[in-house]
């Protein structure tokens, strides 16, 4: 027998970063040194205090069906954790997800049909593009790359990009896989321009935590944002929980009502015992966030200057923990090669939508970031 897929999973290819970090995973199981700076994954263990949560919920009997849309007192601590961002969201504006991918993929699905534009900013988030494809909609991207990646001096080009006809603009500040923190005129642009042509925007904020030396903006605390923005963050990243998967979304009631609805249809909920250690990741994890923010920053900073002293520039992120690596026009080649020859992972630009760069996450140790800088440079790839 076989089987007729449907268009929807025939037309995208399986997550980019994903299937780089499972190769890499399989090399090293069959014994190769790989030093793996595909994934988007802290290197550092959920904190102790999250997973003894987690435990104690489990003691205390929370094993079963949570409420569709999440745990109140969950929801009730995320909402207090955007208003503490200026958002102007209550509980009821909130549903708890699997995964901020999961919260993407339903505001996706409920607003995006067959022949809807959504607008991205490249280089962008692998998903977002499969996401769209799967809804039935249709891209239209602009290439942040001339810019050093950064939304203010692009803004004529996202102008010449949306129209009436744009449905939907996802903005991801701070940015994976560019590190770029976009400035507080570079939001209004995006705010000036969805007002005119009556655009949703989605805010994937799920770096937001991990910033250095700024204060990344919350787009939809601009004036007339606030009804046309849904808010997505997530624990995968700030508290190092991404197995856990455990996400969120914020935006006007009737949203959280109709995507609701694929929500209970689909997942039912997210996982009862990680929400409750979720509520204490919100509510006691400040310092060891910052510790591993820390680190990322001095990592950051490393990797910059080892790239430097190899005549390598980069565009300096100022938030997450990825950077983009100017690379040979076929990044593809250049990063199997790299995998290859010198055991390095990284992912092509092109699963980004801009090709001619390599994505490497420095969330690794500061030794392992310069066994890595050192293979590359030896074996001709800097
Ligand atoms: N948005 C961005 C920009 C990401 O890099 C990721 C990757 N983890 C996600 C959303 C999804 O994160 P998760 O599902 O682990 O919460
Ligand atoms: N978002 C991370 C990354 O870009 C994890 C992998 C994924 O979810 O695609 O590497």
């Amino acid at each position: 027998m076989t089987m007729d897929f449907t268009d929807r999973v025939t037309s995208v290819e399986p997550s980019a970063t994903l299937a780089i970090s499972a190769l890499s995973k399989e090399l090293s199981a069959a014994g190769a040194d790989i030093i793996d700076l595909s994934v988007g994954e802290p290197d550092f263990p959920t904190p102790e205090n999250i997973s003894q949560a987690a435990k104690d919920a489990m003691d205390a009997g929370h094993t079963g069906y949570a409420s569709a849309k999440g745990v109140p007192e969950l929801r009730e601590a995320v909402a207090e954790k955007l208003q503490a961002d200026g958002l102007e969201h209550g509980p009821e504006n909130v549903i708890v997800t699997p995964g901020a991918k999961q919260a993407l993929y339903e505001i996706v699905q409920s607003l995006i049909q067959e022949g809807d534009e959504v607008a991205l900013l490249d280089p962008a988030w692998v998903s977002y593009e499969a996401m769209v494809e799967m809804a039935g909609g249709s891209l239209s991207r602009v290439d942040l790359s001339p810019y050093d990646f950064q939304l203010e001096p692009g803004l004529d080009d996202l102008a010449e990009a949306v129209s009436d006809d744009t449905e939907l603009l996802i903005v991801n500040s701070p940015s994976n896989p560019t590190g770029a923190v976009y400035s507080d005129a570079a939001l209004e642009g995006v705010r000036d321009l969805a007002v005119e042509h009556d655009i949703t925007v989605i805010s994937d904020e799920i770096y937001k935590e991990i910033t250095y030396g700024v204060e990344p903006t919350s787009l939809g605390t601009l004036e007339g944002m606030a009804e046309r923005t849904v808010t997505v963050n997530g624990f995968s990243k700030a508290y190092s929980m991404t197995g856990w998967r455990l996400g969120y979304f914020a935006g006007p009631e009737e949203l959280v009502e109709q995507a609701g609805k694929l929500h209970s249809h689909s997942v039912s909920s997210a996982v009862n015992f990680v929400q409750h250690a979720g509520i204490e990741a919100l509510e006691n994890t400040d310092d060891a966030v910052a510790e591993m923010v820390e680190a990322f920053e001095q990592r950051r900073d490393l990797v910059v200057d080892l790239l430097a002293a190899e005549g390598v520039d980069v565009a300096v992120p100022e938030g997450a923990f990825y950077m983009m690596l100017p690379v040979d026009e076929d990044d593809q080649a250049w990063c199997e090669g790299a995998l290859e020859d010198a055991h390095v992972a990284a992912v092509p630009g092109s699963a980004f939508g801009t090709p001619g760069y390599a994505r490497i996450s420095y969330a690794a140790s500061e030794e392992r970031l310069r066994e890595g800088i050192e293979r590359l440079a030896e074996e001709g790839y800097l």
